[in-house]
């Protein structure tokens, strides 16, 4: 259910601009052990000269938990216009959405053509959604994108007295309509600053141009961003640090050896809701390190170790699994910002 082939699509790119916002951050990179460029974001480590909104239509699909993989990898927060339907039938997908860092917004119940519905029909139809996702996600959505991008004066008064801001789009990436990689790659070139890209959750194409579509933006200092509900256009995500002020970094901790190993944390990536932990462990190849984050801090995902947990969720342990001496993980700040992981043992075997 893609934008419609031979549909109307008001795409005039707009011409306004929002203020350059100047994001000036410290600029780093974690290395996995295994030299791979882990959770560096352009929103954080690039100096953001702007910002673009990166959106997904017609999830939660198959491959959601797919595309949320490539994005956390490359440091990347999207917005995900959602079809209420598939939310009701997925509901942890589009929950893991939320984990993942993403906005979520409406993108009416079953991708209809709602031109052609009555102003009830338009009504039920996006509060049935609305009711969906926040059901599923605990968030209410402030974002509406129609169908195809076919909206009349009377939808979009009929999402703005449910409270959505209606969102089209500047630049196609065309993948709904076959574009290989380097095509959808290119059309994301076109981007400026404030611009908005449409994309598809579930197209192999677009997961796989992702990584170059971050080269390029980052070329250009540009990050992703948020859309805002006031103006429809990409700016700064909520909780980014001003300009000049240097991230909050976690004291990295560094405990006694309790069990032939030492284990040394640090946090190379602070975001306003979230933060990444990277932890080095010496003195064994095959090991086992305990970590504990403060409640209601979750851990959401983690690389290069195999992690299991204790009934409160809020206890990780991590083993060796062949990936090397340095693991790492994502927390969800989810309100306790102060907080950082901390590093309980560090066992052999
Ligand atoms: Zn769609």
């Amino acid at each position: 259910m893609y934008a419609s082939i031979g549909g109307r699509r008001p795409s005039a790119p707009r011409t306004s601009r929002l203020t350059v916002r100047m994001a000036v951050l410290a600029s780093t990179v974690a290395l996995s052990a295994a030299g791979l460029a882990v959770a560096a974001t352009p929103s954080s480590a690039a100096t953001c000269n702007g910002y673009v909104g990166l959106t997904f239509d017609d999830g939660p699909t198959g491959s959601t938990s797919a595309l949320l993989s490539v994005l956390r990898a490359n440091g990347v927060r999207a917005t995900m216009f959602n079809v209420g339907q598939n939310v009701q039938s997925n509901q942890s997908a589009a929950r893991a959405q939320v984990d993942a860092g993403m906005w979520v917004a409406n993108h009416s119940w079953n991708h209809a053509h709602m031109t052609s519905m009555s102003q009830s029909q338009m009504q039920s139809d996006l509060s049935q959604t609305n009711s969906a996702i926040q059901s599923a996600t605990g968030v209410r959505p402030q974002l509406f994108r129609p169908p195809y991008g076919e909206t009349n004066s009377t939808l979009q008064s009929v999402a703005a007295s449910l409270g959505l801001r209606q969102v089209i789009w500047d630049v196609d990436s065309q993948d709904w309509n076959g574009a290989s990689v380097s095509q959808i790659v290119s059309n994301a070139g076109r981007l400026q600053d404030g611009q908005v890209i449409l994309m598809h959750d579930g197209i192999q194409n677009t997961r796989d141009a992702i990584p170059q579509i971050m080269a390029n933006l980052s070329s250009r200092n540009l990050c992703p961003g948020m859309i805002s509900p006031s103006t429809g256009r990409a700016v700064a995500p909520d909780g980014t640090p001003p300009p000049t002020t240097p991230p909050p970094t976690g004291t990295p901790t560094t405990p006694p050896p309790t069990g032939g190993c030492t284990a040394t944390a640090t946090t190379p990536n602070v975001w306003g809701d979230r933060y990444n932990t990277s932890v080095t462990v010496q003195g064994a190849s095959n090991w086992t390190v305990v970590v504990a984050v403060t409640a209601p801090q979750r851990i959401v995902t983690t690389w290069n170790g195999s992690p299991s947990w204790d009934n409160t969720g809020y206890v990780m342990t991590m083993r060796s699994n062949g990936s090397g001496n340095t693991f790492g993980f994502t927390t969800m700040m989810n309100g306790n910002s102060g907080a950082r992981a901390q590093i309980r043992s560090c066992t052999t075997g």
